[in-house]
């Protein structure tokens, strides 16, 4: 029979989830969907496309992509960084 236990989520939507609150407290600290860490998961410059995959509409770059030494393009501190929201904004005013 398995056993219930309590664990707690990532506020940031990531989906990871710990078994103590303080070592989740400690993951939203570096989480990459934690917009002060300025990461491409929570970019709005970000686009998930079928024909791209992963794509950073700022820097024209393939996230996905291998650079050597690199696991992928994916960054985080980045000057481009702009919230999903400031992007509905942005689009709003292309219309
Ligand atoms: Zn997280």
């Amino acid at each position: 029979m398995p056993v219930k236990i309590t664990a707690y989520e990532c506020v940031h939507g990531c989906g990871k989830y710990l078994k103590t609150k303080k070592s989740i407290v400690n993951h939203e600290l570096y989480c990459f969907w934690n917009p002060a860490r300025k990461a491409c998961m929570s970019c709005g410059n970000r686009i998930m496309d079928d024909e791209y995959g992963s794509w950073c509409d700022a820097l024209e770059l393939d996230l996905n992509a291998q650079p050597p030494g690199r696991k992928s393009n994916l960054k985080n501190g980045c000057s481009q960084w702009i919230s999903k929201h400031n992007k509905s904004l942005k689009q709003a005013d292309a219309v």
